[in-house]
């Protein structure tokens, strides 16, 4: 299924000194020697204003033809050949304080047993890598269909599409207790859905990886971890790894054919419909529409571009692509819209549904709107982004005001259409040994461990995001055997788990009750406890004993803080009777 680049390959050698004028990196006369010494390199430059707004420096950088892909603590991290470092620095309007070049990770072989990230049915499986570990798009095929096969009560695989080229499906998971019976392609059902997606950007190896391990996770937990159980009976989790398969065929054939050097399609980020123009291919002149401004909202505003070679290039109308214009009837087949016709109308308390679309690289938690407006329900964004951020430390705020100014995203197409809360990911430090598009396969066991939590979060907040993010989260909570028939619970609520950077972190209040469910989930025949709020504090314990049963149990402790705001639930398993 290899995806077709010829129309690059063709024009690429004859084309070179024109792209250099497309993407506006003209070569100088007064060139400093690149930091390598090889002109080849992609370096990856972190420059700051000298005045005026980190957003209007990026829109001028992009606007010159500079690759600005991140950023963050006021910063911009920028791409660009080694060659162009004296313009950048010849600018008037920004300094450049840190430079490192984009090289490959070193060679090593992928690791012989690939266990630890399948889940338990499938283990001793090998599907084919590349880039000293990461799976394959074949592979990602092969696996959803293997998942389906071996957890056919938890798995269904629905084909929602097919790429720009008509060679690869679009391919989307999903995940549920008694899956068969649910995972219906209308929104008018039970139970609550979420939706988890990656890779819109080819380059973006890491996004996939982590939509892998969820996929793992949920599976291997479902009957044993209380969380992980809890949520399936109530939740559809949906993936879809990889929204952007053609993409990502050309960045895997290209680390392998050119390495990371700036004509190698290792830097593919967009799909890879050919347009009427010719573009050099590589890092800073490539073909075809950046999926992630083509969505249909405020579509051609900030950030996007009309020239097809670059690399936020808008496309020819709103969702002209095919991996757009699906995955937005996958989201309407999915959840109802929930918002107002107007729009200044919030989306309800009640609203159910949430998505997060993962990119990489700049550590940070974004939501909507990417333009200048704010989104009517900013205060259950926000705060259910610095929720997130929590657990994975990342900056949280609006696009434009951590970031860069974006139109026609997927999360904002999410919300404004539908008014579920909707968020991106921005995966991956800003530098470092682990920073870049293309980090070592072995960085990616950092990354799960500082996210598995925070799309944890999500998923049982996707439930009511809008009011369940403004109460407390319940940290951990522990079930302690006291004799043959009771069990004493504790847990720790916190109405200030929130992240430590970033626009607007939203203030915490006391934590004023909470309660156990047993006997069922909440809203399916479970009954509610008060517990004992031990303290008076924006944190506090949560205690009280149960009677337990002939059958072990799951049983669900919330929080509420002194705005009246129930927190999600955290979930542990009440032991049977002795
Ligand atoms: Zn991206």
């Amino acid at each position: 299924m290899r995806a077709s680049v010829s129309r690059r390959a063709v024009t690429c050698a004859v084309l070179a000194v024109a792209a250099l004028v497309f993407s506006g990196l003209q070569p100088s006369a007064t060139a400093a020697p690149a930091p390598t010494g090889d002109s080849a390199a992609v370096v990856q430059y972190q420059v700051l204003p000298t005045h005026g707004s980190v957003n209007a420096l990026a829109q001028s950088l992009t606007a010159a033809g500079f690759d600005v892909y991140g950023g963050g603590g006021g910063r911009l991290f920028v791409h660009a050949a080694a060659a162009a470092g004296d313009r950048l620095a010849a600018r008037s309007d920004l300094t450049v304080v840190a430079e490192q070049v984009m090289s490959p990770a070193p060679a090593v072989a992928a690791p012989a047993s690939q266990d630890d990230i399948l889940p338990q049915r499938l283990h001793g499986t090998a599907y084919d890598t590349f880039y000293g570990g990461y799976r394959t798009n074949d592979a990602f095929t092969q696996f959803l269909g293997d998942l389906e096969a071996a957890y056919p009560d938890l798995v269904q695989v629905v084909d929602y599409g097919a790429s720009f080229t008509g060679t690869n499906p679009l391919q989307v998971a999903c995940v549920t207790a008694q899956a068969g019976t649910g995972c219906q392609l209308t929104p008018n059902v039970e139970k609550t859905r979420f939706l988890l997606v990656g890779q819109i950007h080819a380059r973006e190896l890491t996004t996939s990886e982590m939509a892998w391990r969820e996929l793992s996770h949920l599976v291997d937990g479902y009957g044993v971890d209380a969380d992980v159980t809890a949520l399936l009976n109530t939740t559809e989790i949906w993936i879809a790894p990889q929204l952007n398969p053609d993409g990502v065929e050309a960045v895997q054939t290209g680390i392998g054919e050119d390495g990371l050097a700036n004509r190698s399609d290792a830097w593919q980020r967009k799909n890879l419909n050919p347009g009427t123009r010719s573009c050099s291919g590589g890092a800073f002149g490539q073909i075809g529409v950046d999926l992630n401004r083509n969505f249909d909202s405020n579509w051609g505003g900030p950030g996007t571009s009309t020239n097809q070679c670059s690399l936020t290039y808008r496309g020819v109308e709103e969702a002209s692509e095919p991996e757009t214009e699906q995955l937005q009837d996958l989201l309407l087949a999915l959840f109802e819209d929930q918002r107002g016709p107007n729009p200044a109308d919030p989306a309800p308390n009640t609203t159910r549904g949430a998505m997060i679309t993962m990119h990489s690289y700049s550590d940070l938690v974004l939501f909507p709107y990417g333009d200048a407006r704010h989104a009517p329900n900013d205060a259950g964004l926000r705060s259910m982004g610095f929720r997130m951020s929590h657990y994975n430390g990342y900056e949280t705020g609006e696009p434009d005001e951590i970031l860069y100014a974006v139109s026609g995203s997927t999360d904002d197409f999410a919300y404004e259409q539908l008014g579920i809360a909707a968020f991106t990911y921005e995966i991956g430090p800003g530098s470092g040994s682990c920073s870049g598009f293309h980090p070592a396969y072995s960085c990616q066991d950092s990354f799960w461990a500082l996210n598995s939590g925070a799309l944890h979060y999500a998923a049982a907040a996707a439930r009511q995001p809008y009011t369940m993010s403004l109460g407390p989260t319940v940290l951990t909570a522990e079930v302690r055997t006291t004799s043959a028939t009771r069990a004493a619970v504790e847990a720790l609520a916190d109405d200030g788990a929130y992240g430590q950077d970033g626009v607007g972190r939203p203030a915490a209040q006391q934590v004023t009750a909470g309660r156990v469910f047993t006997g069922g989930a909440p809203g399916a025949g479970g009954r509610p406890k008060a517990m004992t709020v031990n303290g008076t504090g924006t944190s506090a314990t949560l205690t009280t004993t149960l009677q337990r049963t002939a059958q072990a149990q799951l049983v669900y402790i919330q929080a509420r803080d002194a705005t009246g705001k129930w927190g999600p639930f955290k979930v542990v398993w009440l032991p049977a009777r002795a």
